[in-house]
């Protein structure tokens, strides 16, 4: 029996870093990345210090706005506000989840459209729809698009299902997919039969949260299985696909920890980049 490759997202992450490090190498000024975090969530400290450290590494000034639980839904709104104007900021991101009394939507659709570097803004999230080269896409699946392309020049006709409909993965992903002609099903917690589903795909992805619930038995010959999912299962992370067993039956797979996660970082940092160099008309190739 064969196993999978294993897809080093890590090593594919640390490549982009360090070429988007030499391009503000290359520049007089910095990009500079907002961060707003609401509330104590440890979870969402972590991520935003783990950015902020990435941000800084490449050459970008990177502050986290960091206020309190009780913060009302109009403070961060008139934050996000000042940043718009904020000639200095090129990009802004709001660390969700939220506390449960603001409407993360109302937060997002007040970012500038051109600052808004996670894509999160109905904006953004209309001209990826629009398959516009314009559009800000969200981090995390333009990583998985990014290391699907590593293997498959053209991603024409394959089909594809991705477990999991969220706003920051699950539907940005099959927009990207679809975008890339391939033949995409989203599946959810209603979805009866997935096993059945999976069985046709030529590209699995697991962005559900749930561990290791995608088995070995549901993946066709040569699939390539990109696992989303980070859950911490007796003090330890697995990701939501079997991944031991999985590894002998499909022809590609990203590994959790150093698959996605570490792509994500590096996406958002591209995408800051890229924000940065559009406001600077800076012409790039
Ligand atoms: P989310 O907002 O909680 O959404 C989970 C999705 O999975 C929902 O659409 C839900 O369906 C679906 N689902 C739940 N149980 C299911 C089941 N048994 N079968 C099929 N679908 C099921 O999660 P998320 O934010 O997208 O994150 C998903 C996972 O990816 C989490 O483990 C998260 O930590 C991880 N993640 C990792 C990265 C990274 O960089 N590596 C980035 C983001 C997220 P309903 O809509 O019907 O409820």
């Amino acid at each position: 029996m064969s196993e999978a490759q294993i897809v080093d997202g890590k090593a594919a992450a640390l490549a982009l870093r360090k070429q988007i490090a030499e391009k503000i190498a290359a520049f007089p000024l910095k990009p500079n990345l907002a961060v707003i975090l609401v509330g104590n969530d440890e979870a969402s400290l972590i991520y935003d210090r783990n950015k902020q450290k990435a941000a800084q590494a490449v050459g970008m000034d990177c502050h986290i706005y960091h206020l309190a639980e009780d913060a009302s839904e109009r403070e961060v709104i008139e934050l996000v506000s000042q940043l718009n104007q904020d000639g200095r900021v090129n990009g802004i991101l709001v660390q969700l989840p939220l506390p449960a009394h603001i409407n993360p939507l109302n937060v997002l659709m007040n970012i500038a459209p051109e600052k808004d570097v996670d894509g999160f803004n109905p904006y953004n999230i209309g001209l990826l729809q629009a398959n516009s080269p314009l559009a800000f896409v969200p981090a995390t699946p333009k990583g998985i698009l990014y290391l699907l392309k590593q293997v498959y020049a053209d991603l024409s006709g394959k089909r594809a299902i991705i477990i999991g409909r969220s706003n920051i993965v699950g539907k940005p992903m099959a927009a990207l997919l679809l975008n890339k002609n391939c033949t995409v099903t989203i599946a959810h917690s209603k979805t009866k039969e997935i096993e059945q589903i999976v069985r046709e795909a030529d590209i699995v992805i697991a962005a559900c949260g749930k561990p290791k619930i995608v088995k070995a038995e549901w993946i066709k010959d040569g699939a390539f299985v990109v696992d989303v999912g980070i859950n911490r299962v007796d003090g330890k992370i697995c990701g939501d696909v079997d991944f031991d067993n999985v590894r002998l039956k499909a022809s590609y797979i990203t590994p959790v920890p150093g698959g996605v996660g570490p792509m994500t970082v590096a996406m958002l940092l591209v995408n800051t980049f890229e924000a940065f160099a559009r406001q600077n008309h800076l012409h790039l190739d």
